[in-house]
């Protein structure tokens, strides 16, 4: 009999982003998405978050495969970091993810991946594995879904799906393939929760190109569209919509520009090279002629879009009549950035239009309704939802409950828990203590929490710098000097800092000759920080230099 199989999770439940998972066949380990999350505002200064993978450096020569089920940065955007640490482990993905992929890892010559095409419908095996993929439509073309046939029975993890019924690209989600896997029996089902407290069905994305082309048709003047430059099938929308009202197309902002290109080189994004122009001609054209599709669509600082809505852009200006779409969502916490952005660009004279306002978004993930169809089509003995926030999670535990599978088969799992499935049977694991890994400009995982609360504390209180000489026997010598930062406002400052220093020797001359750094060091923090608190009503972070003479 082999060991019991095992799956990990250490990324993506109870936050959409940075999702990871692990699955153990035989001490052989295969990996599913190795995605990043992008910060929020309280993480102060951090670039991207990561999924904490250090368990697997024990495990290294177990390592066996990775599976990416997307091109999407929260499934694949930690790959350049992953691979930096394993660099030959194979990665099996779509030719589109695959493309995507390779693009992504230009910017790391030092990095020589081992990819591996496969296709929705195709079954491999390697090592252990016996690994089924399937077809799902989502927000990116060329979306799988994986089943790991096992010696202890079928794990089918879902990727990001929904089940639009007449996608662009004419590939449904593949319901007669689900359906079969079904009949042969599915252990255990991880799915994606993300619209599993929204009602109903997600609409087609078709629906998008009806609203796209009588806006287009009603625009006057200059037309600019912003989406996701992954969201190949929205601006394949947007490139026919154009072509419709005899406008040309012109590609902005860095992620579009080298998009497109692969994508349509690659067979999944139609234009012609006549209907697509680039940045200098538009401004050559009349301005009731082009259509420009650019980044920007979160309020992103340093986007296309955004600079245009500042009146920032070196290129692009908008005018009175000029028409902006904005074919996306709103990611929960952009909400801000992304209402200044439409606020900008209606100050620029522009006329926006927005989800809300008319049909220029549709959502990538199954809502309820179609999770039910999912969950009676596939009908597993046991469930973990994946991809959401916990109120998400459990809005699914719920559809998988009402569609039949029993209440202790049903596991709403955190990062860093297991579940192990043992002939059939699945029952929760041991869990480990997962942690984030911040990276910082260069700097991988050397920004922890305790940085972070620093920099909280910095950014909100300010810093006081005392700088206290002392002689050989630890004791004060002369009177301390101190300056400070972001505490106050500098016509105050001279006398509160010259009362500061004063408190602080008074300290420093109680406690006399200790001869220990480490009483001063500490003293100073104490004196400086009761000093501010009482003249100020302010917390600052009290940095002491100790000088000896
Ligand atoms: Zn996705
Ligand atoms: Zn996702």
């Amino acid at each position: 009999m082999s060991p019991p199989v095992r799956v990990s999770f250490f990324g993506g439940l109870g936050e959409i982003g940075r999702n990871m998972a692990s699955i153990e066949v035989d001490g052989r380990l295969a990996i599913v998405d190795v995605g990043l999350i992008f910060p929020d505002a309280e993480h102060h200064g951090i670039d991207l978050i990561l999924p904490d993978w250090s368990l697997l450096r024990q495990r290294r020569a177990d390592l066996h495969c990775v599976v990416i089920t997307h091109g999407h940065e929260d499934h694949m955007g930690a790959l350049p970091f992953f691979l930096r640490e394993f660099p030959s482990v194979p990665i099996y993905a779509t030719r589109l993810t695959l493309g995507l992929i390779r693009a992504k890892l230009e910017e790391y010559p030092e990095i020589k991946p081992d990819l591996r095409e496969v296709d929705a419908g195709e079954r491999l095996t390697t090592g252990p594995f016996d690994i089924e993929f399937v077809g799902v439509t989502h927000s990116i073309p060329d979306g799988l879904a994986v089943a790991f046939h096992t010696p202890h029975g079928t794990i089918l993890h879902s990727g990001d799906f929904k089940l639009d019924q007449t996608p662009i690209d004419d590939k449904p989600t593949d319901l007669p393939h689900f359906s079969q896997l079904g009949d042969d029996g599915v252990a255990l089902l991880l799915a994606d929760s993300t619209n599993a407290d929204t009602p109903g069905h997600v609409p087609t994305e078709r629906m998008i190109g009806k609203t796209l082309r009588e806006v287009f048709a009603a625009a006057r003047e200059r037309i600019v569209v912003t989406t996701f430059a992954s969201h190949i099938h929205r601006v394949q929308q947007v490139i026919d919509a154009a072509i419709d009202s005899e406008r040309l197309v012109c590609f902005v902002g860095r992620s579009m520009l080298r998009n497109m290109p692969i994508a349509r080189d690659l067979g999944y994004l139609g234009y012609d090279d006549s209907q697509v122009i680039d940045l200098a001609e538009v401004e050559r054209l009349p301005r009731d002629r082009t259509v420009i599709v650019c980044t920007g669509s979160q309020g992103e600082p340093y986007a296309a879009l955004s600079l245009m809505a500042a009146g920032q852009h070196r290129q692009v200006s908008l005018e009175p009549g000029d028409t902006v779409i904005m074919a996306s969502s709103v990611i929960p916490g952009n909400e801000h950035a992304i209402y200044r952005s439409i606020n900008g660009l209606f100050r620029q004279g522009a006329d926006v239009v927005y989800k809300g306002i008319a049909d220029v978004h549709v959502s990538g993930h199954a809502a309820a309704d179609e999770l039910r169809y999912f969950h009676n089509i596939v009908r597993p003995s046991a469930f973990v939802p994946l991809h959401g926030e916990y109120r998400h999670m459990v809005a699914h535990a719920r559809i998988a409950e009402e569609t039949g599978t029993p209440h202790d088969q049903v596991f709403v799992c955190e990062d860093g828990d297991t579940i192990v499935l043992t002939d059939g049977v699945v029952h929760r694991g041991d869990r480990f203590e997962p942690g984030v890994v911040f990276v910082d400009g260069l700097g991988v995982g050397d920004v922890g929490n305790a940085v972070l609360r620093d920099r909280r504390q910095l950014s909100s209180e300010g810093i006081c710098v005392a700088v206290v000489t002392l002689d050989q026997h630890s004791r004060l010598v002369g009177t301390p000097e101190v300056v400070q930062q972001g505490i106050i406002y500098e016509p105050e400052q001279s006398i509160l800092l010259e009362q500061a220093a004063k408190a602080l020797a008074e300290e420093l001359r109680l406690i006399g000759d200790q001869g220990d750094l480490a009483v001063v060091r500490g003293d100073t923090v104490r004196a400086l920080g009761r000093f501010w608190r009482e003249a100020t009503g302010r917390r600052p972070v009290i940095l002491p230099v100790l000088v000896e003479v």
